[in-house]
């Protein structure tokens, strides 16, 4: 069986520079953390990355723990790039990382050379690629020295085994210190990845997002729709197919309460009132002010795929329905 791609994919699709580099990403890209693992049947797999593919989203993002079991989803995500997207490498970025436990042992996690060079061969493995586009430090590491954890980065894409870096969840004052050693060392470091949505604010109040912007650094901003909060997923109970009911690692039913629910029917009726699902509303959100490259989705159905890329059709809010949503998600 072969794939053959749509052939208007990159008709639609918005391309945003990646901070002040050469590097372009999709203003919406697909996140491997979930429905990647090996719960999830191999076709539907293909079914998400192929809607993904076809619409533009030219940005796969994996870590080495990411399952179950870790390393799962990598593996697969190594399936499909051989059975279906070879002929594509080169119309696609992909991502790993290295930063969370891995592997038993003090070698196996946080941000030593020794661990993420390791790490880094063994996600080649996985994946079945000789380099990925870019490599993560996927959390800042309090006890290693940031010179260490920068040169092993900077290692990685001199050895070929990584085109550019990135840094995951580190703060704005961390970043900018680790930004300067591997601007000294002329690494390719480009991007940031964070959590960002309209009930995390995290990003605006560390320093990272005007961090990012002052020293031209890309920003991509992962759990954009709160796992799934930020849409019409649980405006009527909890799904028996939804990541509430089927997963339990990340997102539990106490996550849903009353007054969250509460925030989410207000809000839903805001995005009703500019004629978007509340999935696009909190994706166009995060977009709206021009200082996120990227917003990285997951999805367990490729027509959730297909309403997230609709978000591009209107990024422009009024100063009343931002500050209306600004005063939701602070009660
Ligand atoms: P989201 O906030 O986009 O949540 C995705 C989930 O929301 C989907 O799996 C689906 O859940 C539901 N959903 C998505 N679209 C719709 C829609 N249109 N309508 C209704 N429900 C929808 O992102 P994730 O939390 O999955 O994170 C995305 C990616 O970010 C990850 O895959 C990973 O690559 C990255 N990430 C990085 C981290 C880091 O530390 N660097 C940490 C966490 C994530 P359902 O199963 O209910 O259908």
């Amino acid at each position: 069986e072969t794939y053959e791609p749509a052939p208007g994919r990159y008709d639609a699709m918005t391309y945003n520079r990646c901070g002040a580099s050469g590097l372009k990403l999709p203003a919406v890209s697909l996140g491997f953390w979930h429905n990647f693992g090996d719960h999830t049947p191999y076709e539907q797999m293909k079914q998400l990355a192929f809607t993904a593919f076809d619409n533009g989203i030219t940005h796969f993002d994996l870590a080495n723990n990411y399952g179950p079991e870790p390393g799962a989803a990598e593996r697969n995500a190594g399936r499909l790039i051989r059975d279906y997207f070879a002929a594509h490498r080169d119309e696609l970025i992909i991502s790993t990382k290295a930063g969370y436990e891995m592997w038993p042992g003090p070698y196996g996690d946080k941000g030593s050379r020794k661990y993420l060079l390791a790490s880094l061969d063994r996600s080649l493995e996985r994946l079945g690629l000789d380099y990925v586009d870019v490599f993560y430090h996927h959390r800042p590491d309090p006890d290693t020295p940031l010179e260490e954890t920068m040169g092993a980065l900077a290692q990685a894409v001199s050895s070929g085994k990584a085109l550019y870096v990135g840094l995951s969840n580190y703060d704005g004052p961390t970043m900018e210190r680790a930004a300067a050693i591997l601007d000294e060392l002329h690494v390719p470091f480009v991007i940031n990845q964070n959590r960002y949505n309209i009930f995390d604010r995290t990003i605006e109040r560390n320093g990272l997002k005007e961090t990012a912007n002052r020293i031209g650094k890309g920003i991509i901003t992962f759990s954009p729709l709160a796992q799934g909060l930020l849409t019409d997923r649980y405006l009527n109970g909890v799904p028996v197919d939804s990541r509430i009911a089927t997963d339990g690692r990340f997102l539990h039913g106490s996550d849903l309460t009353e007054a969250r629910l509460q925030q989410i029917r207000d809000l839903n009726a805001i995005a009703a009132q500019r004629g978007q699902t509340l999935a696009e509303m909190a994706l166009a959100w995060i977009l709206h002010d021009g200082q996120v490259t990227s917003v990285l989705i997951g999805a367990s159905k490729p027509q959730q795929i297909l309403d997230n890329i609709a978000a591009l059709k209107n990024l422009t809010f009024t100063p009343d329905e931002l500050s209306a949503i600004d005063s939701i998600a602070a009660r």
